[in-house]
């Protein structure tokens, strides 16, 4: 044991405010883990909202951890210390329930070595009845769930705040009546939301395609996604406030959910139907943040499309408070949102066009066209913003070289506006590969070839490498690819993941891949037909699959979908 260790835990404790901390024994302790650092896990909002959630409930003790650093991770082994909570740095070993708060796919692999460094078996067909259970929750390990499903006992399906008292009533009343493990997992699957993978058995056909998913034990034929119907009976807010953390935030969330219907787009899919907080409780959030002299970091999937934004803006600043978003729409963006940001220090404008044609922007269903970037910008240069960011993407399906070009000239037009118009900063153009999703129009469309991304990359990267204060950021290719496997990875990726866990991690993917016997093309590069059967298709978003495909149809048409407006029963999910 490396006491050290110990020591540094609540020394980073003690430089908190705001944590639950119960004597050990008094209540049933609950571990909740981020799987990556403390750093990014503190600025994560969901954090937040599950630790106190489960702490307000009678009875929980919810106690925090993360990935230590590299250096760290040494010494934990070098020692055989197991991984502790911040709490009352205690072992990870130790509490009954395991639950992992998983954002991105890359943080799978840290979900394994969280488990090794607590010292708890990583598969969950190994744990016994004296071992945690692992349940996971948080965006794409629900959509998706199976790529983890070598490891995790349950997942939940939607919005944590309305599952998870549900699901810890059965699991203490499963405990007080004796349920073996057995026992415990089948009643955990009738909750609304609770999905057990080892109640489902896959079947392949001999391409290696899903044949059929088979419901086992009496477990549910789908779990449907559960998630909070008034925003306003769960405000949601930073709850632990440190100075460590990646944004140094109050976070607030003003709104969930989106109704633009961009295709490319998982969350706005599976988070529908857009919802909004009301004023009064945000400002209430807002008074309860002045103790801590924070700026405010507004969260929300398109900040500038909450309908009552400005009179917001004017609330935070009038409290003599600055602020910040996470991101806001070029088509809905105001004066007053603008200049309020700038009052706030703001020096990058960010716009997410994501694509540079018109056409693109089209099969996206995206919605933003060039007059509002340029409208954008204009209110940017007013409020005294010098740089601005762009979002984009390439590698989406039905994209051309034109299209390459129509991005170039797009940062070229935005940059000479900008030297015409006294913006002296730099134009940023932030690159992803696209990726396609679960439970979005483009699950059926084939990744872009990495060779082909590469090559699209390295042409806008030369045309555009003489033009002074243009910057590129690109994610790295490689590690989309991986990424994409993962995305739409089926149960046999569960254990490919645990392999090149052991291997090394995310860079012995691939190796561990062929070991297997699985050719990653098969996940990243198949076109799949109208009736593929998914790994996720046991789970229910709330929208008919026929709907997807409906928009896939339409994103080839270049055919635009309209919003989401009261009285609308498209999708089926209202
Ligand atoms: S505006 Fe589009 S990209 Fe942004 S959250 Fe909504 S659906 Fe997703
Ligand atoms: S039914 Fe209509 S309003 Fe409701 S989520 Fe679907 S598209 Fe949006």
């Amino acid at each position: 044991m490396d006491w050290e260790l110990k020591k540094e835990l609540k020394d980073q404790l003690a430089r908190e405010e705001g944590y639950y901390r119960y004597a050990a024994g008094t209540r049933e302790r609950f571990a909740l883990v981020y799987p990556n650092s403390y750093f990014v896990g503190m600025s994560n909002l969901g954090l937040h909202i599950i630790y106190d959630l489960l702490n307000r409930r009678a009875g929980t003790a919810c106690e925090r951890f993360f990935l230590p650093e590299k250096k760290k991770i040494a010494r934990y082994e070098n020692t055989k210390t197991p991984l502790m909570s911040l709490e009352n740095q205690t072992p990870l070993a130790d509490f009954p329930v395991i639950g992992f708060a998983v954002s991105f796919e890359m943080d799978y692999f840290n979900v394994v070595r969280i488990l090794e460094l607590g010292h708890v078996k990583v598969r969950a067909v190994e744990r016994g009845e004296r071992d945690p259970l692992v349940i996971a929750g948080g965006p794409c390990a629900t959509f998706n769930p199976e790529p983890l499903s070598a490891v995790v006992d349950a997942f939940i399906i939607g919005e944590g705040e309305v599952i998870l008292p549900a699901f810890m009533d059965a699991y203490d009343a499963a405990k007080a009546e004796g349920a073996t493990r057995e026992e415990l997992l089948r009643r955990l699957a009738q909750v609304p939301g609770v999905y057990v993978p080892a109640l489902y058995e896959h079947h392949y056909d001999a391409d290696g395609r899903i044949a059929d998913i088979v419901p086992l034990s009496g477990a549910p034929e789908h779990v449907s996604r559960q998630w909070v119907k008034n925003l306003d009976e769960w405000p949601a807010h930073t709850v632990v406030v440190t100075e460590d953390t990646e944004f140094n935030l109050y976070l607030i969330e003003t709104a969930r959910g989106c109704g633009r219907h961009c295709r490319f787009c998982m969350a706005g899919y599976c988070f529908r139907v857009p919802r909004n907080r009301s004023l009064d409780v945000i400002n209430e959030e807002v008074r309860d943040a002045l103790q801590y002299k924070k700026r405010i970091g507004l969260m929300g999937a398109a900040i500038s499309d909450y309908p009552e934004i400005d009179a917001l803006c004017k609330d935070i600043l009038g409290e003599g408070l600055s602020m910040s978003v996470a991101s806001f729409r070029a088509d809905s963006v105001t004066q007053e949102l603008v200049e309020s940001l700038a009052k706030s220090g703001l020096q990058t404008l960010t716009m997410a066009p994501e694509a540079g044609s018109k056409k693109m922007r089209a099969v996206i269903n995206k919605g933003i066209e060039e007059e509002h970037l340029f409208h954008s910008m204009d209110l940017g240069i007013a409020a005294g913003i010098p740089n601005y960011r762009l979002y984009l993407m390439i590698g989406l399906p039905f994209e051309e070289e034109e299209d390459i070009d129509a991005i170039i000239d797009l940062a070229n037009r935005l940059k000479d506006y900008m030297e015409a118009h006294g913006a002296k900063g730099r134009l940023t153009l932030s690159i992803n590969p696209f990726i396609p999703k679960p439970f979005t129009p483009f699950q059926w469309k084939p990744m872009c070839d990495k060779k082909t991304v590469e090559q699209r990359l390295k042409r806008i990267e030369q045309s555009l490498r003489r033009r002074k204060h243009i910057h590129i950021i690109a994610e790295s290719p490689r590690e989309s690819y991986v990424q994409g496997v993962l995305s739409r990875g089926d149960r046999r990726v569960a254990d490919v993941l645990v392999r090149a866990c052991e291997l090394g991690g995310a860079k012995a993917f691939k190796r561990a891949m062929k070991e297997a016997g699985l050719d990653p093309l098969f996940y990243l590069s198949r076109e799949r037909t109208e009736d593929e059967i998914f790994p996720w298709e046991r789970l229910d978003m709330g929208f008919r699959k026929a709907y997807l495909y409906q928009e896939l149809e339409k994103a080839a048409a270049l055919e635009r979908t309209i919003p989401c407006f009261a009285g609308c029963h498209r999708c089926g999910v209202c």
